[in-house]
Protein backbone atom coordinates (compact mmCIF):
# COMPACT_ATOMS: atom_id res chain seq x y z
CA UNK A 1 0.00 0.00 0.00
CA UNK A 2 1.39 3.33 -0.64
CA UNK A 3 0.09 6.38 0.64
CA UNK A 4 0.77 10.35 0.42
CA UNK A 5 0.46 13.22 2.52
CA UNK A 6 -0.14 16.64 0.38
CA UNK A 7 -1.08 20.14 1.67
CA UNK A 8 0.59 23.67 2.16
CA UNK A 9 2.72 24.92 4.28
CA UNK A 10 2.35 24.55 7.77
CA UNK A 11 -0.46 21.57 7.77
CA UNK A 12 1.57 19.50 10.34
CA UNK A 13 1.36 16.46 7.67
CA UNK A 14 4.95 15.50 9.22
CA UNK A 15 3.58 15.08 12.46
CA UNK A 16 1.14 13.09 11.34
CA UNK A 17 3.52 11.54 8.70
CA UNK A 18 5.31 10.08 12.12
CA UNK A 19 1.94 9.00 13.94
CA UNK A 20 0.33 7.28 11.15
CA UNK A 21 3.83 5.47 10.93
CA UNK A 22 3.66 4.50 14.59
CA UNK A 23 0.14 2.88 14.06
CA UNK A 24 0.59 0.84 11.36
CA UNK A 25 3.62 -0.50 12.83
CA UNK A 26 1.75 -1.17 15.75
CA UNK A 27 -0.66 -3.05 13.79
CA UNK A 28 2.49 -5.60 12.72
CA UNK A 29 2.88 -3.70 9.39
CA UNK A 30 6.42 -3.06 7.79
CA UNK A 31 6.46 0.18 6.83
CA UNK A 32 8.98 2.68 5.14
CA UNK A 33 8.49 6.35 5.94
CA UNK A 34 10.11 8.53 2.99
CA UNK A 35 9.83 12.27 1.86
CA UNK A 36 9.89 14.50 -1.37
CA UNK A 37 11.79 15.98 -2.64
CA UNK A 38 14.16 13.07 -1.48
CA UNK A 39 14.05 9.86 -0.16
CA UNK A 40 16.84 8.07 -2.27
CA UNK A 41 20.45 8.83 -2.00
CA UNK A 42 20.17 10.79 -5.42
CA UNK A 43 16.98 12.27 -4.88
CA UNK A 44 18.15 14.06 -1.39
CA UNK A 45 21.25 15.38 -3.55
CA UNK A 46 18.21 16.51 -5.88
CA UNK A 47 16.29 18.55 -3.21
CA UNK A 48 19.64 20.29 -2.10
CA UNK A 49 20.00 22.03 -5.30
CA UNK A 50 16.17 22.31 -6.11
CA UNK A 51 15.15 24.05 -2.79
CA UNK A 52 18.65 25.98 -2.03
CA UNK A 53 19.19 29.47 -3.56
CA UNK A 54 17.27 32.12 -4.12
CA UNK A 55 13.74 32.41 -5.98
CA UNK A 56 13.83 32.36 -9.59
CA UNK A 57 17.12 30.23 -9.70
CA UNK A 58 15.58 27.70 -11.58
CA UNK A 59 12.99 27.92 -14.33
CA UNK A 60 9.57 26.88 -13.49
CA UNK A 61 10.27 24.23 -16.64
CA UNK A 62 13.71 23.23 -15.09
CA UNK A 63 12.63 23.32 -11.37
CA UNK A 64 9.69 21.12 -12.65
CA UNK A 65 11.92 18.67 -14.04
CA UNK A 66 14.22 18.72 -11.16
CA UNK A 67 11.67 17.59 -9.08
CA UNK A 68 10.62 14.67 -11.69
CA UNK A 69 14.19 13.41 -11.71
CA UNK A 70 14.46 13.10 -8.19
CA UNK A 71 10.97 11.37 -8.55
CA UNK A 72 12.15 8.60 -10.67
CA UNK A 73 15.09 7.89 -8.57
CA UNK A 74 13.14 7.50 -5.51
CA UNK A 75 10.47 5.70 -7.26
CA UNK A 76 13.22 3.28 -8.51
CA UNK A 77 15.61 2.91 -5.37
CA UNK A 78 12.70 3.41 -2.70
CA UNK A 79 9.18 3.09 -3.18
CA UNK A 80 9.20 0.35 -6.00
CA UNK A 81 11.43 -2.28 -4.08
CA UNK A 82 9.38 -1.80 -1.03
CA UNK A 83 6.25 -1.87 -2.70
CA UNK A 84 7.14 -5.13 -4.08
CA UNK A 85 8.61 -6.71 -1.31
CA UNK A 86 4.69 -6.16 0.13
CA UNK A 87 5.66 -3.16 2.45
CA UNK A 88 3.86 0.20 3.30
CA UNK A 89 5.06 3.20 1.85
CA UNK A 90 4.01 6.22 3.56
CA UNK A 91 5.26 9.52 1.98
CA UNK A 92 5.61 12.95 2.77
CA UNK A 93 4.68 14.74 -0.23
CA UNK A 94 4.68 13.34 -4.17
CA UNK A 95 3.16 14.23 -7.43
CA UNK A 96 0.57 16.59 -6.38
CA UNK A 97 2.98 18.70 -4.91
CA UNK A 98 4.22 19.20 -8.34
CA UNK A 99 0.75 19.62 -10.05
CA UNK A 100 0.36 22.37 -6.98
CA UNK A 101 4.27 24.26 -6.45
CA UNK A 102 5.21 23.97 -9.77
CA UNK A 103 2.03 23.77 -11.43
CA UNK A 104 -0.84 26.48 -9.96
CA UNK A 105 2.48 28.10 -8.10
CA UNK A 106 5.40 28.26 -10.15
CA UNK A 107 3.22 28.55 -13.76
CA UNK A 108 4.24 24.86 -15.52
CA UNK A 109 1.61 23.84 -17.81
CA UNK A 110 -0.42 21.01 -16.40
CA UNK A 111 0.30 18.95 -19.64
CA UNK A 112 3.87 18.94 -19.27
CA UNK A 113 3.71 18.32 -15.63
CA UNK A 114 1.15 15.26 -16.62
CA UNK A 115 3.14 13.99 -19.31
CA UNK A 116 5.90 13.36 -16.57
CA UNK A 117 3.83 11.75 -14.32
CA UNK A 118 2.70 9.43 -16.93
CA UNK A 119 6.67 8.43 -17.93
CA UNK A 120 7.87 8.79 -14.39
CA UNK A 121 5.29 7.67 -11.80
CA UNK A 122 3.43 5.55 -14.36
CA UNK A 123 1.13 3.10 -12.87
CA UNK A 124 2.68 3.51 -9.35
CA UNK A 125 0.12 5.94 -8.55
CA UNK A 126 -0.87 5.94 -4.82
CA UNK A 127 -3.48 3.92 -3.08
CA UNK A 128 -4.44 6.87 -0.69
CA UNK A 129 -3.46 10.49 -0.78
CA UNK A 130 -4.63 12.30 2.36
CA UNK A 131 -4.42 16.17 1.56
CA UNK A 132 -4.15 18.49 4.62
CA UNK A 133 -6.38 21.46 3.94
CA UNK A 134 -5.88 25.05 6.45
CA UNK A 135 -6.43 28.53 5.94
CA UNK A 136 -3.16 29.81 4.76
CA UNK A 137 -2.68 32.34 6.87
CA UNK A 138 -2.94 29.60 9.79
CA UNK A 139 -0.56 27.62 7.84
CA UNK A 140 2.15 30.52 7.05
CA UNK A 141 1.94 31.36 11.04
CA UNK A 142 2.66 28.09 12.30
CA UNK A 143 5.05 28.10 9.65
CA UNK A 144 6.26 31.31 10.72
CA UNK A 145 6.73 30.12 13.88
CA UNK A 146 8.77 27.05 13.14
CA UNK A 147 11.92 29.61 11.03
CA UNK A 148 10.32 27.50 8.26
CA UNK A 149 10.62 30.90 5.92
CA UNK A 150 14.31 31.22 5.07
CA UNK A 151 13.66 29.22 2.26
CA UNK A 152 12.42 30.74 -1.49
CA UNK A 153 9.48 28.70 -1.60
CA UNK A 154 7.65 30.44 1.72
CA UNK A 155 8.03 33.81 0.83
CA UNK A 156 6.11 33.96 -2.26
CA UNK A 157 3.26 35.84 -0.95
CA UNK A 158 -0.34 35.03 0.13
CA UNK A 159 -1.55 35.13 -3.33
CA UNK A 160 0.82 31.83 -3.78
CA UNK A 161 -0.13 29.88 -1.05
CA UNK A 162 -4.20 30.54 -2.31
CA UNK A 163 -3.22 29.30 -5.54
CA UNK A 164 -1.90 26.18 -3.86
CA UNK A 165 -5.19 25.74 -1.90
CA UNK A 166 -7.18 26.06 -4.64
CA UNK A 167 -5.18 23.64 -6.66
CA UNK A 168 -4.50 20.80 -3.74
CA UNK A 169 -8.51 20.76 -3.16
CA UNK A 170 -9.15 20.82 -6.93
CA UNK A 171 -6.77 17.44 -7.10
CA UNK A 172 -9.00 16.28 -4.25
CA UNK A 173 -12.17 16.54 -6.65
CA UNK A 174 -10.30 15.49 -9.97
CA UNK A 175 -9.38 12.16 -7.87
CA UNK A 176 -11.28 11.64 -5.65
CA UNK A 177 -10.95 8.08 -6.23
CA UNK A 178 -7.57 8.38 -4.18
CA UNK A 179 -7.84 11.69 -2.33
CA UNK A 180 -9.60 12.28 0.97
CA UNK A 181 -9.23 15.84 2.59
CA UNK A 182 -7.97 16.18 5.79
CA UNK A 183 -9.20 19.37 7.82
CA UNK A 184 -5.80 20.31 9.59
CA UNK A 185 -6.68 23.00 11.62
CA UNK A 186 -7.25 21.28 15.06
CA UNK A 187 -5.06 19.43 17.65
CA UNK A 188 -2.84 16.94 16.79
CA UNK A 189 -4.57 13.78 18.41
CA UNK A 190 -8.25 15.20 16.47
CA UNK A 191 -5.99 15.46 13.39
CA UNK A 192 -4.72 12.00 14.30
CA UNK A 193 -7.75 10.28 14.62
CA UNK A 194 -8.93 11.72 11.38
CA UNK A 195 -6.04 10.57 9.22
CA UNK A 196 -6.79 7.03 10.83
CA UNK A 197 -10.17 7.10 10.08
CA UNK A 198 -9.45 8.20 6.27
CA UNK A 199 -7.04 4.95 6.51
CA UNK A 200 -9.06 2.37 8.00
CA UNK A 201 -12.11 3.26 5.69
CA UNK A 202 -9.92 3.26 2.04
CA UNK A 203 -7.31 1.03 3.04
CA UNK A 204 -7.59 -1.57 6.44
O1 LIG B 1 7.28 18.98 3.12
P1 LIG B 1 7.83 20.34 3.33
O2 LIG B 1 6.71 21.33 3.50
O3 LIG B 1 8.88 20.44 4.37
O4 LIG B 1 8.51 20.66 1.90
C1 LIG B 1 9.77 21.22 1.73
C2 LIG B 1 9.72 22.42 0.80
O5 LIG B 1 9.80 22.04 -0.57
C3 LIG B 1 8.44 23.18 0.97
O6 LIG B 1 8.79 24.48 1.32
C4 LIG B 1 7.78 23.19 -0.37
O7 LIG B 1 7.38 24.48 -0.63
C5 LIG B 1 8.86 22.76 -1.34
N1 LIG B 1 8.38 21.88 -2.42
C6 LIG B 1 8.17 22.37 -3.69
N2 LIG B 1 7.76 21.54 -4.70
C7 LIG B 1 7.52 20.24 -4.47
C8 LIG B 1 7.71 19.73 -3.17
C9 LIG B 1 8.15 20.58 -2.16
O8 LIG B 1 8.34 23.54 -3.93
N3 LIG B 1 7.13 19.46 -5.47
Amino acid sequence: RFITFEGGEGAGKSTQVALLVDRLRARGLEVVRTREPGGSEGAEEIRAIALNGDAGRWSPMTETMLMFAARSDHLDKTIRPALAAGRWVVCDRFADSSRAYQGAGGGTPGEFIESLDAAVVGETQPDLTLIFDLPVEVGLERAFGRGLFETRFESKGVAFHERLRARFLQIAEEKAERCVVIDAVGDIETIEARVWAAVEARLL
